[in-house]
């Protein structure tokens, strides 16, 4: 199973998609985390991402893609994935159809999960997880980003048939159960 985890910032991709890959024992792809553990470990990707992450910018879409194709590419993920963080651009989803093409491979669900911008602030804010880009003023440039380059994603899986938009409001739990319900296996 092939998933996709689509939100603006804050709206609890990472969380949901441990929950969801530890549910059908598929691998969680977090671009985000991947950059993280890159500039940790002061790798050569690691050092040409680190200010743009800071700053709240997006990596050039060709270093993501190439990080992702490399990453499916090498392994073996007999069950599937779903992959958090990415397509954050239009750009970035169309090599990403062109990658599954290559492969034979095809997409199962696109969800989309949404709450409204004072929830988003709020929870970037106050997760403590000592992110360099959870300052207020990076939110702020993080959620000016995600409305101009990555919003337009939505768009593009729209009209695909696997698209699902769900609430990102509530508890954990209850978000979980409505992804679950959206999902064609259980
Ligand atoms: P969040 O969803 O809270 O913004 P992520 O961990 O998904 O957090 O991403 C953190 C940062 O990593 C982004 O602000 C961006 O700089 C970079 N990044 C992650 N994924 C991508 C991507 N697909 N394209 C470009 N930049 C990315």
């Amino acid at each position: 199973m092939r998933i996709i985890i689509f939100g603006p910032p804050g709206a609890g991709k990472g969380t949901q998609a441990k929950m969801v890959a530890e549910h059908f024992g598929i691998v969680h792809l977090s671009t985000g985390k991947m950059f993280r553990e890159a500039i940790n470990e002061g790798t050569e990707l690691g050092k040409l991402v680190k200010s743009i992450i800071d700053e709240g910018h997006l990596v050039p879409d060709q270093a993501v893609v190439d990080m992702v194709e490399e990453t499916i590419s090498n392994n073996n993920y007999s069950k599937g994935y779903i992959l958090d963080g990415f397509p954050r651009t239009v750009d970035q989803a169309v090599a990403f159809d062109n990658l599954l093409e290559r492969r034979g491979e095809s997409l199962d669900m696109f969800i989309s999960l949404h709450a409204p911008d004072e929830e988003l602030i709020q929870r970037l804010l106050s997760r403590g997880e000592g992110r360099s880009d959870d300052t207020e003023e990076k939110i702020k440039t993080r959620l000016e980003v995600y409305k101009k380059d990555t919003a337009p994603v939505m768009e593009y899986y729209k009209h695909s048939g696997i698209y699902w938009a769900v609430d990102g409001t509530g508890s954990v739990d209850e978000i979980f159960q409505r992804i679950l319900s959206a999902l064609p296996v259980r």
